[in-house]
C-alpha cells in the first residue's frame, strides 16, 4: 500500500444510473490503484459499493428511493476523503463519451471547453449529459483541482475519412452525422500494452475485439485505429449484452410507419431490450447464457459469434491483412469458449488457437505456427484514464 500522503488521482465514469470511481496513488511517477467502488441504482435503489484488488466488497445500500446524481457524488466524494485521509486530490479524470472531431486528446476542463462539449450532448443524450454534470460539479466541489475529461472518441480519430463517412449527401456529415467510434481509452490501453506482448502485433495490422456489455472492435495498423464497429453512437456494429447492433436503417422506418412505435420505445428497445438479453430472453450475460437450455439462447450466442467472425473479417479487409487479434474486456478476458468459436471462424485469417494455452487465458492464445497470432490483454479503461491526468498535470 503507498504512502497515505502520496498525491491522489480520482478517475469518474459517471453514467446514468451509476457513478463509478477510483483512487490512484501517484507514487515515483506510476498511477498505483486503490480503493475503487460505484453508487449505483440512482433511480431506483441506490448502493454504495467499494473494494481494493484483493479485498472484500463493501456494499452498502444508501437510500430507499431514488437519489439525485449531486447527492450520490457528495456521498462518492465523502468515501473518497475518508479513504485519503488528508492526502491531496491532484487531478480528477473524467470519462467522457463523445469529443466529436474537435477533441482528439484528453485536455483540462474550464468552462469554455464546458461549452464546446455542451454541443456534443445530442450525439450521446444518454450518456454526455452525466458526464459533463459530474465535471461541472467536481470544478464547483474541488475548487482548483485540475478536471480532465478523456474521451471514448479520440482514439478513433486518426481513421481515415473514407471509413467515416456515411453515403449521405454532406450536408449530414457537416451536421456531424458520421462515425466516430467508441471504446477508445480501452484500444488506447490495449496498444500501450502491445508491444510489450508482440512486437509484430504492434507493429503491424491487429484487430482488437473488446467483447463486454457493449461490444466493440477496432482495427489498428502500428496501434493506430484506422477501423471500428461502433459508428455515429455505441449502438451501432456488434450485438451486445443490450444492444442490438448494425440495423439496417429500414427497419427503424418499419417499426415507426408500420408497428406504430415512437422515438423513445425505438431507443428502448435497442439499446435495452435487444441484443443478448432480446435475443434469448434469459439474460444479457453470457456465463447465463452458456449455462441456459433454451434454443433461444443458444441462438443469441450463435448470433453473436456469427457478427464478431463477420466484423472480424471486413475488418481485417481494412487493413489489408491481418497480423494478430486480441480479445479483451468482461467475455474477451474471461470466456474461453466464445474465444474459441470465434477463432474457429477465423480459421481462413491464419489463426490457429491453441486450446491449453485458451482455457489458462493467454496471454498468447495461438499456436507457435499460428499465421496470424490471437491474444488476451485485459483491459484498463480507468488506468489509461488516470495516465492522461498525470501526464497532463506534468505538462
Ligand atoms: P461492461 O461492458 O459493463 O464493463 P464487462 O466487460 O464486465 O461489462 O462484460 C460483461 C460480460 O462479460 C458478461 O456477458 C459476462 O458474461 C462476461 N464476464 C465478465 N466477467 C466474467 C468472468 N469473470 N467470467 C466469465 N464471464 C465474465
Amino acid at each position: 500500500m503507498p504512502a497515505r500522503d502520496e498525491p491522489a488521482i480520482l478517475v469518474l465514469n459517471a453514467g446514468s444510473s451509476s457513478i463509478k470511481f477510483c483512487i490512484f496513488r501517484r507514487v515515483d511517477g506510476q498511477a498505483v490503484r486503490g480503493l475503487r467502488g460505484q453508487v449505483s441504482g440512482l433511480g431506483t435503489v441506490p448502493r454504495f459499493t467499494s473494494r481494493r484488488d484483493g479485498g472484500p466488497t463493501i456494499d452498502t445500500q444508501l437510500a430507499a428511493g431514488p437519489m439525485t446524481h449531486a447527492a450520490a457524488l457528495d456521498r462518492l466524494l465523502e468515501a473518497v476523503h475518508a479513504e485519503l485521509g488528508g492526502a491531496r486530490i491532484v487531478g480528477v479524470g473524467h470519462r467522457v463519451v463523445h469529443g466529436g472531431l474537435e477533441f482528439m486528446a484528453p485536455i483540462a476542463v474550464d468552462t469554455s471547453v464546458l461549452q464546446r462539449l455542451d454541443q456534443y450532448v445530442p450525439l450521446a443524450p444518454l450518456h454526455q449529459p452525466h458526464n459533463l454534470a459530474a465535471i461541472r460539479a467536481l470544478l464547483a466541489r474541488l475548487p482548483g483541482v485540475p478536471e480532465i475529461a478523456c474521451f471514448d472518441t479520440a482514439f478513433h480519430r486518426t481513421v481515415p475519412d473514407v471509413a467515416q463517412r456515411f453515403a449521405l449527401p454532406p450536408r449530414f456529415a457537416e451536421a456531424g452525422v458520421r462515425r466516430y467510434g467508441f471504446h477508445g481509452l480501452s484500444y488506447e490501453y490495449i496498444a500501450s500494452q502491445l508491444s510489450a506482448v508482440d512486437g509484430r502485433a504492434a507493429a503491424g495490422r491487429t484487430v482488437v475485439l473488446h467483447l463486454g456489455n457493449g461490444s466493440s472492435m477496432c482495427a489498428m495498423r502500428a496501434c493506430r485505429s484506422i477501423a471500428t464497429t461502433m459508428g455515429f453512437t455505441a449502438v451501432d456494429g456488434l450485438p451486445m449484452g443490450t444492444r442490438c447492433g448494425a440495423l439496417d436503417p429500414g427497419v427503424v422506418l418499419f417499426l415507426m410507419d408500420e408497428m406504430k412505435l415512437g422515438p423513445r420505445e425505438i431507443e428502448r428497445l435497442i439499446y435495452n431490450e435487444s441484443g443478448l438479453l432480446g435475443m434469448s430472453g434469459v439474460s444479457s450475460d453470457v456465463r447465463d447464457l452458456l449455462a441456459s437450455s433454451e434454443p433461444a439462447a443458444a441462438l443469441a450466442l450463435d448470433v453473436f459469434v456469427y457478427r464478431a467472425g463477420r466484423e472480424l473479417g471486413s475488418l481485417a479487409a481494412a487493413l489489408g491483412g491481418l497480423d494478430a487479434i486480441v480479445f479483451t474486456a468482461g467475455i474477451g478476458e474471461n470466456q474461453a469458449e466464445i474465444r474459441v468459436r470465434i477463432c474457429r471462424q477465423a480459421a481462413w485469417l491464419g489463426i490457429e488457437l491453441d486450446a491449453a494455452a485458451n482455457a489458462r487465458h493467454g496471454p498468447r492464445i495461438s499456436t507457435p505456427g499460428s499465421a496470424a497470432a490471437a491474444f488476451v490483454i485485459p483491459t484498463d479503461e480507468e488506468s489509461m484514464i488516470a495516465r492522461h491526468v498525470m501526464r497532463l498535470l506534468q505538462a
